[in-house]
């Protein structure tokens, strides 16, 4: 009896904090852009190749990187009758000289050959079929489709979801699904191409986004934070101390949460990390790479986020980019592989990006926000503390 009333008060306080049921804080003035093209499905990782061990023990498997997601989200989106209320922008192909601003033209030679053959892997556990380089460009090409309508005014923040992801690919290699760094092209493509003396990527992927660090670690016009599980891929790297190098530290912030962190973890992330760090560095344009792989029953994370988590992220950035760039966010889809979970995670965002609420609720959300360790801990705590030191180091 102690024990239901212990179990209904903290589920009581877990939805007040989840601010699942308030609907969006406002309306987007310009309206939210939506990228999609049929063909991100079509980027084929193959049933055993790379990830999944074969070797004749165990029936082949799918990839864990495969369309559905994907499809579930913007079928939810479509279903929900949201899809419709958002600005639907046409992906682009990445120029060659796009990618060749992160990317070595040997890999991208290399990556285009194996396509035209019969595909291949582009590095470090990333397999693809025929075709895929092809895909890459479009998926890249679909990041700087929603930075150009946002910089252009025709929306006033876009996701991208787009496939292959990004975040992890270096410059001389793919790596953890990623062939191209979508988001760093199209932050590159921001600063070169379109003039912004200032950009910050923000990565809420349960996954270090080594690919986007890389990019910019020396470099203080892009402002990096990764927010993720505390050393798990790729191994070695999101350390706290990695903090830039050269003119760029203190401009490349990692935040490694402990595995098992959950909503109040991620919500003081946002609130004591994030969010300071974007008011003080006062970015042009906030690109996000967004994967929801950090959600409760994701099968390669060991996060315990809600709906509710990223829709209360996505509130705090809403809220920033007001205050320092007119608003103005571009996401680029990345990890999630939950075919359950991902599609009303991704809702949430959209929702709260749009001020649009579906009133679509997210079956798993009750469950999830009264299973324990959901608020913030102490371990937890600890790491966040010593995030917020680094703050000082931005100017
Ligand atoms: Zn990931």
């Amino acid at each position: 009896m102690v024990a239901e009333r212990k179990q209904s008060a903290q589920r009581g306080e877990a939805e007040r904090s989840a601010g699942g049921a308030r609907p969006p804080a406002r309306r987007a003035p310009l309206g939210t852009g939506f990228i999609f093209h049929e063909r991100y499905l079509w980027h084929d990782t193959r049933s055993a190749a790379g990830f999944i061990p074969a070797g004749g023990m165990v029936e082949p498997d799918r990839h864990a990187e495969n369309p559905d997601t994907k499809r579930r989200f913007r079928n939810l989106l479509a279903v929900s009758g949201l899809l419709e209320k958002l600005v639907e922008i046409a992906p682009r192909m990445a120029s060659e000289d796009e990618v060749l601003r992160v990317h070595r033209r040997e890999y991208l030679e290399r990556v285009k050959k194996l396509s035209a053959e019969n595909g291949g892997d582009a590095g470090v556990l990333t397999p693809f079929g025929p075709g895929s380089y092809e895909i890459a460009l479009l998926s890249a090409g679909g990041a700087l489709a929603a930075v150009d309508a946002v910089l252009d005014a025709r929306v006033q923040t876009a996701y991208a979801l787009i496939r292959p992801p990004g975040h992890h690919a270096e410059a001389d290699q793919g790596m953890g699904f990623c062939i191209f760094s979508n988001a760093a092209i199209a932050v590159h493509h921001a600063r070169a191409a379109r003039g912004l003396a200032r950009v910050a990527i923000v990565d809420w992927d349960v996954h270090h986004g080594n690919g986007s660090e890389s990019a910019f670690y020396a470099d203080p016009s892009v402002l990096t934070i990764s927010v993720h599980q505390d050393n798990y891929f790729p191994a070695g790297r999101g350390a706290l101390e990695d903090m830039g190098e050269g003119a760029g530290r203190g401009y490349n912030l990692n935040v490694p949460l402990p595995p098992g962190s959950g909503h109040g973890a991620y919500e003081a992330v946002f609130a004591r990390v994030v969010a300071p760090a974007l008011r003080r560095f006062r970015p042009e344009l906030i690109v996000v790479a967004s994967g929801f792989d950090g959600g409760a029953m994701d099968p390669l994370g060991r996060m315990l986020a809600t709906s509710a988590t990223y829709r209360s992220l996505t509130r705090m950035l809403v809220e920033v980019a007001q205050e320092v760039c007119g608003g103005r966010i571009a996401l680029t889809h990345e990890g999630g592989y939950s075919t359950a979970h991902v599609p009303f995670c991704g809702l949430a965002v959209m929702e709260e990006l749009s001020g649009i609420s579906t009133g679509v609720v997210d079956p798993f959300l009750e469950f999830f926000m009264a299973i324990g360790g959901q608020a913030l801990q102490p371990h937890q705590e600890a790491v966040i503390r010593r995030a917020e030191k680094q703050l000082d180091l931005l100017r």
